[in-house]
């Protein structure tokens, strides 16, 4: 038996209906910006693993920051201790995160940093002895799956069956030119009818919405509202975060900062989970107290795991080196030009791009969506590439050290899937 036959027998996918699902492809090896299955087969990682990869896969300075850390200290609990790569993380965050960013707090994954995000704004209040239960997020937003980030997501396709067991959230509209002053409006409204504690959106682009973007300066305006009114802003970049957009984070392209940030994703450059929530000194300020429990009791296992650490910090190193930021200007102007030529196809509704993110909407209806989507994967795949659209967008994320030959296998490809339309 294959592994792929061997999986079948006991393993449950995540987003998968195993019922209806296609044969499953076994990956047994994993390099710069390729995957090879177990028959051989090499694939173009398109999408990064998830905007995870982001320097290619076993990158060798990586690879030697975890070795190295293992043979040290391969784990300790992080209450009661501490430890040198996670001091050394906080001091290189710090750096680069925007200046109001002054305390770092260690979670595993994206989800429970959205959720720590979360708990840290109802508690802030709740430590000044207000109760505001409510919280305002975009529509169609993405924060993850735990129960606090799924409520803040507003995509219904993942939440259907949890929407009596969630929180309060309101939801707005996201700022475009067009209709700022009516996003401000809902925002007022929002606060005046109900007790805001948070305010959480993906800044700029919403990843899994099918990478929608929206303005800089109307999420400036939103955010100066809802600060004026003390509602935490936590701006959620685990998918913009570390370059994706052009600047390290999609919040430096504001004028405001946020409260709290998201980290994950590409932290560890796609080989470890673990995931950061950063805040503000007001926030920290407000859980020192001589009471204990105005302190923040929340922890996870495996917070600030050292491994996930040491290639935390060497993908730091690697952000801004010379070569890397020389390959993510080169893919931020090919997928302009990309972008340009292929604005005017027929099958082609919109198509944007913003660092090394594009997203191309295609002209299709709603209900044909899933097949569409289908027929898309499978077309990638025949050809050796992995990109997952969504609803109608295709999407391109590629590792920032992919070569241009192969960005160009992506772009003919995509040009290719119009024609089976
Ligand atoms: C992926 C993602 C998350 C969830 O992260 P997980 O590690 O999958 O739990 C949250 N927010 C955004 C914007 C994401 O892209």
């Amino acid at each position: 038996m294959n592994l792929s036959e061997r999986d079948k027998k006991h393993i449950w996918h995540p987003l998968t209906q195993h019922k209806t699902a296609k044969e499953l492809i076994a990956i047994v090896k994993a390099e710069g910006a390729s995957i090879w299955d177990e028959d051989g087969n090499e694939y173009i990682d398109g999408i990064a693993s998830w905007y995870t990869s982001m320097y290619g896969h076993g990158h060798p300075k990586i690879k030697a920051a975890i070795t190295k850390q293992m043979n040290t200290l391969d784990f300790v609990m992080f209450s009661g201790f501490t430890h040198k790569p996670a001091v050394a993380l906080s001091e290189s965050l710090i750096r680069i995160l925007p200046t109001n960013q002054q305390k770092i707090f260690f979670n595993d994954n994206g989800s429970t940093a959205v959720e720590a995000a979360i708990k840290m704004a109802l508690q802030y209040h709740s430590n000044a002895g207000e109760k505001r239960d409510t919280l305002i997020a975009f529509e169609d937003g993405f924060h993850g799956d735990t129960f606090g980030a799924m409520s803040a997501s507003g995509l219904a396709s993942y939440n259907a069956p949890f929407e009596d067991f969630l929180l309060n959230v309101i939801r707005i509209p996201t700022p475009q030119k067009h209709n700022l002053a009516e996003v401000l409006e809902k925002l007022e409204i929002a606060i005046a009818e109900n007790s805001c504690a948070a305010f959480i959106f993906e800044p700029l682009v919403q990843g899994a919405a099918g990478m929608k973007f929206h303005s800089a300066k109307g999420l400036d305006a939103l955010i100066t509202r809802c600060q004026t009114a003390d509602i935490l802003c936590i701006a959620d970049e685990i998918m913009t975060g570390f370059g994706k957009t052009g600047k390290n984070f999609a919040s430096d392209y504001l004028t405001q900062n946020p409260d709290i940030m998201c980290l994950g994703k590409a932290l560890t450059a796609g080989m470890f989970p673990l995931s950061i929530t950063s805040c503000s000194q007001a926030v920290f300020n407000r859980f020192l107290n001589d009471e204990i429990h105005k302190g923040f009791f929340h922890a996870h296992t495996f917070s600030a795991h050292p491994l996930g650490c040491a290639a935390a910090l060497e993908g730091l190193a690697l952000l801004n080196a010379s070569e890397i930021l020389t390959q993510r200007n080169s893919i931020a102007k090919s997928h302009e030009v990309f972008v340009e030529k292929i604005s005017n196809h027929l099958k082609v509704k919109a198509a944007r791009c913003i660092g090394v993110v594009l997203a191309i909407d295609l002209e299709v209806e709603m209900e044909r969506y899933g097949k569409l989507r289908d027929t898309l994967y499978q077309h990638f795949i025949s050809q050796g590439i992995v990109l997952r659209p969504l609803g109608n967008t295709i999407y391109v994320l590629p590792p920032y050290i992919i070569s241009a030959k192969q960005l160009q296998k992506i772009y003919d490809s995509i040009e290719e899937a119009l024609l089976l339309m």
